[in-house]
């Protein structure tokens, strides 16, 4: 259920609505929307009758949300999620790239990858210090030594840490040196994690499971919402299919469908979605024509000795490319870059 409030409501006609739910022992979500805020219910076993609140001033409507995700839906939030990160911002009418290395993996390795990246145009960089390996034999990640060495990285160019966060006994480590946490792949589906996630203060940047469905796609975010975080990005990095040409196949089918069902921006790992390099820079500008409001990119300084995902890393010139590339489409399309 979601009460619209009217355009002019006051907030003591809000926080009354708010009192009402609680009092129902039911958990009430105010979601600022440009013209209005509109007030999720969630928490409640059967459906709710509208009349309990529709009487109580300020209320516009009172909606059943068809949807089984509700507080991610375009049905409780018409207008876009804008995620503020200082400066930077993920969603809205600007497309950002996130970009920088798959791992941390020395100050020097990180520093390159982070200046050059900047240089072309990034406003977040991307780092893994816990690492989701196939095999427990590869590199696991640096841990906290690589948390430090990003929060060093964002004194040395501005960029804000992206950075996944593997375990939730690692969960407030990572908060205090991230600006945003990356849920990955693996992880989207660990509701444990997920909803540790919602007492979060920062935003999450949750990753499609390899095999997720949308609709799972989006009752894991739901997850997030619905336990109090609504700062959520959701990231199409593609899916396991028959073809194995290519690492995954990046669905690009998924950018409209959930720009056309959420109201949280949609981020696109071209990446991971096709897994080798001399790719990539087409998948971004598709993903780009498709509607991405933003782009994760895998770029080190030196590819080849790279500790993980080189072959889908961008040498840093080849990352400018891209860049230049993506620019064009953008521009086609009236969009900021
Ligand atoms: C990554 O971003 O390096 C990563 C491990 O991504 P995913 O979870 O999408 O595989
Ligand atoms: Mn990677």
């Amino acid at each position: 259920m979601l009460v619209v409030m009217k355009p002019n409501a006051s907030q003591a006609e809000i926080d009354a609505v708010v009192d009402k739910i609680r009092a129902l022992g039911l958990t009430a979500h105010a979601i600022p929307g440009a013209q209005r805020v509109a007030i999720g219910i969630t928490g409640n076993k059967g459906a709710l009758e509208g009349g309990l609140f529709s009487s109580l001033p300020g209320v516009a409507d009172t909606i059943r949300v068809s949807n089984p995700f509700k507080l991610v839906s375009r049905e409780v939030k018409p207008d876009d999620t804008v995620i503020h990160v200082g400066e930077a911002q993920l969603g809205g009418k600007a497309i950002a790239v996130i970009a920088g290395p798959c791992s941390v993996e020395s100050k020097e390795q990180l520093l390159e990858a982070a200046r050059g990246v900047k240089r072309h145009g990034a406003t977040f960089l991307r780092g893994g210090a816990f690492k989701p390996r196939t095999s427990p034999y590869e590199f696991q990640g640096l841990g906290e030594e690589g948390l430090k060495l990003l929060a060093l990285a964002r004194e040395a160019t501005g960029l804000k840490v992206v950075t996944e966060v593997m375990d939730a006994d690692d969960l407030a480590m990572c908060v205090e040196y991230a600006d945003v946490l990356q849920i990955g792949a693996r992880n989207m589906q660990n509701f444990a994690l997920l909803r540790k996630l919602g007492a979060v203060k920062k935003p999450i940047l949750l990753k499609r499971g390899p095999s997720a469905t949308i609709r799972e796609f989006l009752m894991a975010a739901e997850y997030i919402l619905s336990n109090g975080n609504y700062q959520v990005a959701l990231c199409e990095r593609g899916i396991r299919t028959f073809e194995n040409m290519t690492r995954n196949t990046l669905d690009l089918n998924a950018v409209p469908v959930l720009k056309a069902l959420s109201h949280l921006p949609v981020v696109v790992d071209p990446s991971h979605g096709i897994g080798l390099r001399q790719h990539v820079p087409a998948m971004a500008r598709a993903a780009v024509a498709a509607g991405a409001d933003a782009l994760i990119i895998e770029v080190h300084p030196c590819p080849e000795q790279a500790l993980s995902d080189g072959h889908q890393s961008l040498a840093v010139p080849e990352f400018g490319e891209l860049m230049q590339q993506v620019r064009i489409v953008a521009s086609a399309l009236a969009r900021p870059f």
